[in-house]
């Protein structure tokens, strides 16, 4: 039990070290891996892992290329921030905090289908942001620049596809499960991302870069302050992060009691 809460707090100080996370997202970080050791054991750390690693290895990956289409200019010097570690791992938290409140098996249903969602998520926009052709918008109904929420691309659905059926994968092999049942939670995790999609394309705010006069979703660009041109204006990326997380796990959780009726 020492050993495997002082290796969160390792992993937690070596994230702040490399810059993956801010200090507060580290803070916030160490204190999400210590809850999900309490309600899931090892196990729940490695989903958590799996989420973790796969995506600041991605975010890393190819990052000169991405840097111009990438949203976020920002994250890539200082990590990631605490608001971004609780968009992702927030309604998985949730979850771990319930089961520990009220212990159930459809609350780790919920927890890998959030961290399926997550992992969807990141792995379309990161790999999905290096596609050739330019993505096609689902609300403006045509091409854009790479990078803007709410545009998909055949390279980023499969990324997002690949990133829910590993996490789906790795928890048929870490916990006593049947197939269909993290055939269900790698589907909500797809499915979680495809809400992600809509609701980033219809009310995710959307600013325009003054110098460049590229859309953007950073409040940033170029250097000076970028104006909003539409979107909701508290719709932040976090906030379509964490509610698509939390769909994707409700969707799970609602096809779980569904099969055990
Ligand atoms: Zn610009």
């Amino acid at each position: 039990m020492e050993i495997i809460i002082g290796g969160i707090a390792l992993l937690s100080l070596l994230s702040a070290r490399l810059k993956w996370l801010t200090i507060l997202a580290s803070v916030t970080a160490f204190l999400m891996g210590l809850i999900i050791f309490l309600a899931f054991n090892w196990q729940g750390l490695v989903i958590l892992g799996m989420f973790f690693i796969t995506s600041t290895l991605l975010t890393k990956w190819k990052r000169d290329l991405k840097r111009d289409e990438k949203a976020f200019h920002i994250e890539e010097k200082k990590g990631r921030s605490a608001g971004q570690v609780l968009a992702n791992g927030g309604a998985a938290l949730l979850a771990a905090a319930c089961h520990i409140a009220v212990p159930d098996p459809v609350w780790l249903i919920l927890f890998t289908a959030a961290f399926a969602t997550a992992t969807a998520d990141t792995w379309a926009s990161e790999i999905g942001v290096l596609s050739k052709k330019k993505p096609f918008h689902i609300k403006m109904w045509k091409t854009v620049d790479r990078g803007l929420s709410g545009a998909i691309s055949p390279l980023g659905t499969f990324a997002a596809f690949a990133g829910a059926f590993l996490i789906g994968f790795c928890f048929y092999l870490l916990f006593d499960t049947s197939f269909l049942v993290a055939l269900c939670v790698a589907v909500s995790g797809f499915v979680g991302n495809l809400a992600d999609t809509v609701f980033g394309a219809w009310f995710e705010q959307k600013f325009i870069c003054s110098k460049c006069k590229k859309e953007t979703e950073s409040r940033v660009h170029c250097g000076v302050k970028t104006a909003r041109i539409y979107g909701v204006f508290w719709v932040s990326n976090n906030v379509v992060n964490f509610t698509s997380t939390l769909i994707g796990g409700m969707i799970a959780g609602v096809l779980y009691l569904w099969i055990n009726k």
